[in-house]
């Protein structure tokens, strides 16, 4: 894995000003929140070391503050490994299922046989089942 990956910063927030007569709130120019870039080597999206061709660590907190700033919900498995091929997302969800039913774990919509793997617009509202959405370039 090359040593320049992960180095830019994302925004995950704007600062807003509110106009306490109206209640318009509008974004301040320049402003916002900016999240580091996690330690040379890694992700710049979940900031753990992996294969480009794996899934996103979906349990990184990085990761779903990054997600969730561009699509305004959180993110399931199926938005972590959307890059990946059919082979590698099959696996995935085969040892993500066998694993939450081998601990208790309610399996996901996402996750189920059922759910299908084509990307579309994500629904209104937070919704674990979201379907996935392209991510915006992170801020160099
Ligand atoms: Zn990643």
């Amino acid at each position: 894995m090359a040593k320049s990956r992960n180095s830019k910063l994302c925004k995950i927030g704007d600062t807003l000003k509110v106009d306490v007569n109206t209640g318009e709130a509008v974004p301040v120019e320049g402003g916002g929140f900016r999240m580091p870039p996690g330690p040379p080597g890694t992700c710049e999206w979940c900031c753990v070391a992996h294969q480009p061709d794996q899934p996103h660590n979906q349990q990184s907190l990085p990761y779903q503050m990054r997600f969730h700033a561009i699509n305004k919900r959180w993110p399931t498995w199926t938005d972590a490994m959307a890059h990946c091929s059919a082979e590698v997302k099959a696996v995935w969800r085969a040892h993500l299922v066998e694993m939450m039913r081998a601990n208790g774990m309610e399996v996901p919509p996402d996750l189920r046989d059922d759910w299908p793997d084509t990307p579309g617009p994500a629904p209104a509202g937070p919704s674990p089942g979201g379907r996935y959405r392209e991510p915006l370039s992170l801020v160099a």
